[in-house]
C-alpha cells in the first residue's frame, strides 16, 4: 500500500498550482464547483450502461475511472487546503456522527435515510 500522506498530496498540488499561477482561480466556490464537475465526468463514464456493459476489467475503462477519482481527489484537496480544513479529522468526524446516525444493529440491511426508520421502533 502507498503510504503516501494527504499533507504529501497537498503540497504536490499547491506545488503544481502555484507553479501555473492559478492560485488566483482556486476561490472555493469554483474549487467545489470544479469538484462537482470531476464527480460528473466520473458518472458519465456509467451513464447509459447497463452493469453487465460496464467493461470494469479492461484496464483502459479502469485508467479512465483512476484519472477521474484522481481528479476528485486533487479538487477536494485543494478545497480543504483553501478552507484549512484537515481531511482525516472532518471525515473521523463525520464517520462518527453516521454511526450514531446509522446504528448498525437498527439499519443493517437497510437503504432508508435516518429520519425514514426512527419512527420505526
Ligand atoms: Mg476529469
Amino acid at each position: 500500500m502507498n503510504t503516501t500522506t494527504l499533507d504529501c498530496l497537498i503540497q504536490q498540488l499547491v506545488a503544481f498550482r502555484d507553479a501555473r499561477d492559478w492560485k488566483q482561480f482556486h476561490n472555493p466556490k469554483d474549487l467545489a464547483a470544479a469538484l462537482s464537475i470531476e464527480a460528473a465526468e466520473l458518472q458519465e463514464l456509467f451513464l447509459w450502461k447497463q452493469p453487465d456493459a460496464l467493461d470494469l476489467d479492461s484496464p483502459d475503462k479502469k485508467e479512465r475511472i483512476e484519472e477521474e477519482v484522481a481528479d476528485i481527489a486533487s479538487f477536494l484537496l485543494l478545497l480543504c487546503n483553501e478552507l484549512e480544513i484537515d481531511l482525516a479529522d472532518a471525515l473521523q468526524n463525520k464517520i462518527g456522527k453516521n454511526a450514531d446516525k446509522y446504528p448498525a444493529d437498527k439499519v443493517r440491511g437497510s437503504s432508508k435515510k435516518y429520519d425514514e426508520y426512527t419512527h420505526e421502533d
